[in-house]
């Protein structure tokens, strides 16, 4: 493979596609802390992501849960931690990619070069070294069939909050039990005009410690309680019929969104058809530089199992697996350049 220098690539303007020094698959904190590393090492880098937005399990399963154990943050809010990451990957101004899941990874030949090739249903990008950081895999929202819901998705019925200016003084309708419904009502509870939660159990799988303080906002809690159905006027939300899953009672309330936290899928899907040797059904195996069986492509974090050692799935396994990961692939790339970047006190950074 031959050795690169950012600002010499090969670009649209010939029309030969653009090609990446070093390509994220998941923008989870391994990633994000990869794509950081990759830019101190001057290679022109790509993360990509399934989902709407940077974050992984953070941003998806505990924004508003604190973090204890990230060195230097004696605690920090999971989105806080997320946001930070993006801003210090940022310095070197990455290109992100969100929305778009990785279906395949090829050899192919560009110009006189043999790259990596990394489809997904809608793309194709290029890249010289893949790290492949999709922690427990892709996540997909849990959806709720009933009827108004797939029409007014995206348009007053939510599975992700991606911009809370869509629900700013809104009568809102959260459904779920877990950790996001309820902390999704605390977040919201001075935004929103209203907000009402139903779960279908009476227990909570919620944090205690969220639940009591959900408790004490006085946000109206109905269980065993269940959507019926979505009603709407004009293309909008305006109500939503709701009943009691033990005695058949139905209720209908006025709303104007409808936020559905029912859980969400994840599963490894494409990367295990990719050809990697794996350690086993969710891991997949690296030697101590973080390298698959197939060159060039390196994986860190949840998804990764260092040949000798057990998976530990933390945040800051996955930031050191990340950083030897992107040294590596300098590495790779140019022969003869250090595996050992420097100390990053010492390097003339952007300001
Ligand atoms: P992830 O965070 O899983 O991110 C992977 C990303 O890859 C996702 O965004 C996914 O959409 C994307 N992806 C997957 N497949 C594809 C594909 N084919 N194409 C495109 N994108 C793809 N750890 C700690 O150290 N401390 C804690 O206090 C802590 N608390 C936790 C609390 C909870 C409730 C949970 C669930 C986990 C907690 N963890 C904690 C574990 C920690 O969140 C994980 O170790 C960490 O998120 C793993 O990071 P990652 O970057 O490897 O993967």
């Amino acid at each position: 493979m031959r050795a690169t220098a950012r600002g010499c690539h090969t670009g649209p303007m010939n029309s030969v596609p653009e090609i990446y020094d070093f390509t994220v698959i998941g923008a989870g904190p391994a990633g994000l802390f990869a794509a950081f590393y990759a830019g101190l090492r001057e290679m022109k880098t790509k993360v990509i992501d399934a989902l709407p937005e940077p974050g992984g399990q953070l941003a998806v399963l505990y924004p508003e849960k604190y973090i204890y154990d990230v060195p230097g943050h004696p605690k920090i809010l999971a989105k806080d931690l997320v946001r930070l990451l993006v801003e210090q990957a940022s310095m070197f101004a990455p290109t992100f990619v969100y929305g778009q899941r990785i279906e395949t990874l090829t050899r192919a030949t560009v110009g006189d070069e043999e790259v990596w090739r990394l489809g997904t249903v809608t793309e194709t990008h290029y890249s010289r070294t893949v790290l492949i950081a999709t922690g427990v895999g892709a996540f997909v929202p849990n959806k709720l069939d009933r009827p108004g819901m797939a029409e007014f998705e995206g348009n007053g019925v939510y599975y992700f909050v991606k911009d809370k200016n869509v629900l700013r003084k809104k009568r809102l309708l959260i459904i779920g039990g877990g950790d996001t419904a309820v902390d999704w009502c605390l977040n919201l509870r001075d935004w929103a005009s209203e907000i009402t939660l139903i779960h279908r159990r009476e227990g909570f799988r919620a944090h205690e410690a969220s639940l009591a303080a959900l408790r004490l906002t006085g946000i109206p809690i109905l269980v065993p309680w269940e959507l019926k159905r979505v009603h709407g006027e004009d293309g909008r939300v305006t109500g939503a019929t709701i009943f009691n899953n033990r005695t058949g009672e139905e209720r209908d309330l006025e709303v104007d969104a409808i936020l559905v936290n029912i859980g969400f899928k994840a599963a490894l899907g494409p990367v295990l058809s990719w050809g990697l040797s794996m350690a086993d059904s969710r891991h997949i195996r690296v030697d101590g530089f973080m390298e698959t069986n197939l060159p060039g492509v390196y994986a860190a974090g949840d998804v990764a199992a260092v040949e000798g050692s057990e998976p530990l799935n933390l945040i800051v396994t996955g930031f050191a697996q990340a950083a030897i990961a992107a040294n590596a692939a300098r590495a790779r790339l140019q022969p003869g350049a250090r595996l050992f970047p420097g100390h990053s006190s010492e390097l003339k950074l952007p300001a």
